[in-house]
């Protein structure tokens, strides 16, 4: 024991003399220096969990800091995906989401191979998601307001609308209609299921039905765009709401970029199909970054149900 404290103790005289004294011969002051170690090993502190590296601003920014800023990048405001049950924590009042149709999963009508089988592929992103398709929805309360809310998973195959997420989301705008609630879509797709083929396209048409069932009881629908948003939700419920809100830098549109040059055979602007090039072009109301966003949903809300609130007291009064 006491040879290998001694050892270490020269090795660290040894390193640290060259740098810092020429060699004088002043032994007594050596002796001193492995006392400040007091024979504890020094640790470092290794942080426990992960880094990621913003795409955008290349800083390494700790996972649990990510977390909290609900996958924001703390140094340039990059919006990294998040996860619909992270999202609905976000916004809505604690346990006040009652999820509705938790447990509907897709049927393989088509009975869809590819590289893989379509029952496969969805078992496996069951599995690996903890989700049963790529929406959940639900009612719940977000401030004061009752709210029908429906928030999109990419990470479940993409976020394709499939006859569930189709399904599941009429029957929440349904119920809105019901209850007299506004409607809130979060959306975040690559387009259309197509393992399902022709069900997945006829989603497109339903779900635009049952919003306009809603807006003729004159109720609001508030549409959230996410990266990425495109192709059959696009071209579908995301795009009808009466205020269509984006997170920042979210890919938005129908075709890919590369689709579009080749059939326009046109060289396409900067910035295209993002939100920031939407909103100059009116094609979306407003960009609400997703720290902001509860707030701005409560703010609108609240102006958007003035006259129907103040009809109801009028005619209770
Ligand atoms: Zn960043």
């Amino acid at each position: 024991m006491d040879t290998t404290s001694f050892t270490k103790k020269s090795l660290g005289i040894d390193t640290a003399e060259p740098a810092l004294t020429p060699p004088t011969g002043k032994t007594a002051a050596l002796p001193k220096k492995p006392k400040m170690g007091g024979g504890k090993s020094k640790k470092r502190d290794i942080p426990e969990g992960l880094w990621t590296k913003c795409p955008k601003c290349s800083t390494m920014v700790f996972d649990k800091e990510l977390d909290e800023n609900l996958k924001v990048c703390p140094k340039c405001g990059h919006h990294f995906p998040i996860g619909s049950r992270e999202r609905i924590h976000s916004l809505v009042e604690t346990c006040t989401f009652e999820e509705m149709d938790a447990k509907m999963t897709s049927a393989d009508a088509l009975s869809f191979t590819g590289v893989a089988t379509y029952k496969s592929k969805l078992e496996a992103h069951q599995k690996r998601t903890s989700l049963q398709d790529a929406v959940v929805t639900g009612l719940c309360r977000i401030g004061d307001h009752r709210a029908a809310l429906g928030v999109m998973d990419f990470s479940f195959l993409g976020g394709s609308m499939g006859a569930v997420v189709g399904e599941k989301l009429t029957r929440l705008i349904e119920r809105a209609t019901e209850k007299g609630l506004p409607v809130i879509i979060i959306s975040s797709s690559g387009g259309a299921r197509m393992y399902e083929g022709m069900f997945s396209l006829m989603q497109m048409a339903k779900t635009s039905a049952a919003l306009a069932y809603h807006a003729q009881q004159r109720l609001p629908y508030i549409s959230v765009l996410t990266h990425p948003t495109t192709a059959g939700v696009m071209a579908s419920y995301a795009s009808l709401g009466d205020l269509i809100l984006a997170e920042p830098g979210a890919m938005i549109g129908f075709a890919g970029p590369r689709v579009i040059k080749d059939t326009t055979q046109s060289e396409l602007p900067p910035g295209f199909q993002t939100a920031e090039f939407l909103l100059d072009h009116g094609l979306i109301d407003a960009i609400v970054g997703r720290r902001e966003m509860k707030e701005r949903l409560m703010e609108y809300l609240t102006f958007l149900t003035v006259r129907k609130k103040a009809a109801v007291a009028a005619a209770s009064a």
